[in-house]
């Protein structure tokens, strides 16, 4: 079972593969791992304590990042975030990264935005879209077309708590749409990144 793998020069751990979006672009449609990774399908979570205990059989000053990055939405577990966080800090100055749908605020009906103080030293949201319509027939989320308001509601509100907060979009969005997210992005006062559609989704 795959709870931390490597990709590029980053460490990604892989805590859930809840997630309630189905992405039409979500790799876990057309495959199984990132690189070589192994399967990202887990068997059943890691306890936070077998995720902490994976980490410290690594060098962690050998990696750029330390990613909260899996096969579904990391946030499910953000309590176990908050205290695999506290733990890497004990025993290491390595960045940390949160790849996230935005949807948090959602899944727990409650700001979260406060919850990622301390815990992370960038938050990386997919936008992937300008409007509710056009997001919901892209990534298709049980919240509807609540998804994207809730979304940018975050963004801003993360921004108070953690110090780089990006947005990214994928690059096959014709140019006027890739304007709009842009410019929400900017409402938002997020960085914005275009990433390459490909097998990296990590980014
Ligand atoms: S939010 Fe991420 S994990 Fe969930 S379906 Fe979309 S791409 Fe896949």
């Amino acid at each position: 079972m795959t709870i931390t793998y490597v990709y590029g020069k980053n460490l990604y751990i892989n805590l859930t593969n809840r997630c309630p979006n189905a992405c039409e672009f979500c790799l876990r449609s057309t495959g199984d791992h990132v690189g070589d990774s192994g399967s990202l399908w887990l068997e059943r979570e890691p306890a936070k304590e077998e995720i902490l205990a994976d980490l410290k059989k690594r060098d962690l000053s050998q990696y750029a990042q330390l990613v909260y990055c899996g096969f579904g939405e990391p946030t499910y577990r953000l309590e176990d975030i908050k205290w695999i966080s506290a733990n890497v800090r004990k025993i290491s100055s390595i960045p940390i990264r949160i790849n996230t749908n935005g949807l948090s605020d959602l899944i727990f009906g409650r700001d979260t935005a406060p919850d990622f103080a301390g815990i992370t030293d960038a938050v990386s949201i997919s936008l992937n879209a300008s409007t509710p319509e056009k997001y919901d027939a892209v990534c298709h989320s049980e919240f509807g077309l609540q998804a994207l308001p809730a979304i940018l509601t975050f963004a801003k509100r993360v921004k108070q708590y953690v110090p780089t907060v990006i947005m990214t979009v994928v690059d096959t969005l014709p140019a006027d749409e890739l304007e709009a997210c842009r410019r929400l992005c900017a409402d938002a006062g997020a960085e914005f990144h275009v990433r390459t559609y490909s097998e990296d989704w990590t980014g």
